[in-house]
């Protein structure tokens, strides 16, 4: 069913625990948690509980859920104290754009300089 948990996600197992990560927050409706290979001083990633292959398959299903993980990413750039500096929300959505883990993830990017056009 849409939404329900996959047994080969390494993100869904994140959320179940199954699988060690740094959460620095936790919502009804996402998880936060740090990059295991951070491109910046902040580099979370906030991933919805409910499984969802992109963006765009998210916020089509639960567009409530989808403004949910941007208000988190707000927050986690609050926490780290990156928010009046600039920071940067990213969805890599596509294998094309570098998209390696098909569970939803928004990579909140912070604490360093940000180019653009990103590479
Ligand atoms: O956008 P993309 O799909 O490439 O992002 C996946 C991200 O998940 C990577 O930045 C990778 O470092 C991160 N990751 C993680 N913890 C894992 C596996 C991957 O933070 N256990």
């Amino acid at each position: 069913m849409a939404g329900e948990p996959q047994a080969d996600c390494l993100f869904c197992k994140i959320v179940a625990g199954e699988v060690p990560a740094t959460v620095v927050r936790e919502t009804e409706t996402t998880v936060a948690f740090r990059d295991i290979n951070p491109q910046a001083p902040t580099h979370v990633l906030v991933i919805p509980k409910v499984h969802y292959p992109d963006a765009a398959t998210l916020a089509e299903a639960e567009p409530g859920i989808a403004a949910d993980i941007l208000r988190e990413a707000a927050e986690v750039a609050a926490m780290d104290k990156v928010d009046t500096s600039g920071f940067r929300i990213v969805f890599n959505t596509g294998t094309g754009a570098g998209q390696t883990v098909f569970h939803t993830h928004a990579h909140v990017l912070g604490g360093r300089g940000l180019e653009w056009p990103p590479g």
